[in-house]
């Protein structure tokens, strides 16, 4: 699986492009456009709005040239035995992930298209939009699944990336093997950088073997000081646990995977710790409807905005009293260390409700990732980072055509 010409081609013409553009030119990179709330600014006509701390946002004072990536697509190389993969920035996730299902293996930070327990994802509307995500907006836009709590997020597989940075220069960060200490960490900065860095055009992953089996435990907690007594009794025992995630209603859904017949004498062991609270192992299909339902509450309802909230454990309660003021529904993730935020339109607008947020969160002192929705930017509440990525921007992107941190 070689490199593709169309493709080398295509990334000398835009490196060409930044190199010869005046520096009042601006761009804007697009992968599978599926998550519009993440570009730094909009190519719509609006004036230019200040929130601080997070500087002028959405409408560009440049005139703006819409970079699609998905152009660039195709795998370069997959090494099975390496456990390592290297695709062009616009494949489609779903065409990596059924790659490396052929093979046993899997990216287990978990993405779009993903479905751990079972073969296929059930809403139909999640199927169409996850179908158009991309490998370069995957590591951009930084976002990652349940499996982060045994794995460890996205930013923890991504080895190299080749990216052209504001000047036209093509470069490259890290190196294509598991085993590397040498230089910058420059593929790390690049997930969550929602294209202000530079223009992601390769990007190699560590993969992992996928797991023979799940088995999840299904409890019971209708109150936070429940949920959370669950949560840190789950924390704090040598158990390997692939997933704990707390669901809308405060039921918490704990995912277990390796050997069948282990799995189940690790679940019993886990329900006799926490015996006071009522708990059901789901297995086949209702363990994976009840999996399915929980994604599609996240990312099948295109109508909703979306926010993510990363949060310590003992940070939770105040989160969730002002979360409960702004009547936005929340679910937490990974070990109760992310916060997944959602809201429609009821009385006022979903922007209006999103500056209401940012205060909060300011006052809170959180940062909150905006994935879907109206925006004015893609991050809101507070941005303690914002003095080192000013500085990486000077070096990546120093005319600032890329939008702003
Ligand atoms: C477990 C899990 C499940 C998910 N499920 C879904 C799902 O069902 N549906 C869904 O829509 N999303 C889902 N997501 C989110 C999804 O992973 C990302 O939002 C998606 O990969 C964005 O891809 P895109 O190509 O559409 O990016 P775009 O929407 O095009 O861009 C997103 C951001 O990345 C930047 N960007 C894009 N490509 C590049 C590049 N090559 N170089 C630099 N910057 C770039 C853009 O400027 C923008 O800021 C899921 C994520 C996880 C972890």
């Amino acid at each position: 699986m070689p490199v593709v010409p169309a493709c080398e081609t295509q990334i000398k013409d835009w490196a060409e492009l930044f190199l010869r553009a005046p520096a009042e030119q601006g761009f804007l990179i697009q992968g599978g456009g599926t998550k519009p709330a993440m570009l730094p600014w909009s190519a719509g006509n609006e004036t230019v709005l200040t929130e601080e701390p997070h500087g002028p946002v959405k409408a560009s004072p440049l005139p703006l040239q819409v970079i699609q990536t998905a152009s660039l697509s195709g795998i370069i190389e997959y090494c099975p035995a390496e456990f390592t993969i290297t695709a062009y920035a616009g494949t489609p996730v779903s065409e990596v992930l059924a790659v490396l299902r052929e093979h046993g293996q899997y990216l287990p930070f978990e993405s779009p298209y993903h479905v751990p327990t079972g073969e296929t994802i059930d809403s139909p509307i999640r199927a169409e939009v996850a179908s158009r995500t991309t490998m370069g907006g995957l590591v951009a836009s930084g976002i990652h699944g349940p499996g982060r709590l045994r794995h460890g997020g996205l930013r923890d597989f991504v080895l190299e990336v080749r990216y052209i940075d504001g000047t036209g220069t093509v470069r490259r960060g890290g190196r294509r093997v598991v085993k590397n200490a040498a230089g910058f960490d420059i593929p790390k900065l690049m997930v969550g950088s929602c294209g202000r860095l530079g223009v992601i055009v390769d990007v190699t992953f560590k993969v992992f073997p996928q797991p023979r089996d799940y088995l999840t435990l299904h409890f019971m907690s209708e109150q936070l000081e429940s949920t959370v007594e669950i949560i840190s009794t789950l924390l704090t025992h040598p158990w390997d646990l692939d997933a704990i995630e707390v669901q809308p209603e405060g039921s918490v859904l704990v995912r277990l995977s390796g050997h069948t017949d282990a799995l189940v004498k690790h679940g019993q062991r886990i329900q006799s710790r926490l015996s006071k609270y009522y708990s059901s192992f789901l297995t086949g299909l209702q363990q994976h409807q009840a999996w399915s339902a929980y994604a599609d509450g996240l990312w099948g309802q295109n109508d909703r905005s979306l926010v993510k909230v990363p949060v310590p454990l003992r940070r939770i309660f105040e989160l969730d009293e002002v979360l409960e003021e702004l009547e936005i529904q929340r679910a937490y993730g990974s070990g109760g260390n992310v916060a997944w935020l959602q809201w429609n339109k009821v009385m006022e607008s979903q922007l209006a409700r999103l500056k209401r947020l940012h205060k909060a969160m300011l006052q809170l002192q959180l940062l909150g990732h905006v994935i879907q929705g109206p925006s004015l930017h893609p991050f809101c509440g507070a941005a303690p980072g914002r003095p080192f990525f000013e500085r990486l921007k000077t070096v990546f992107d120093p005319h600032g055509r890329l939008g702003v941190f």
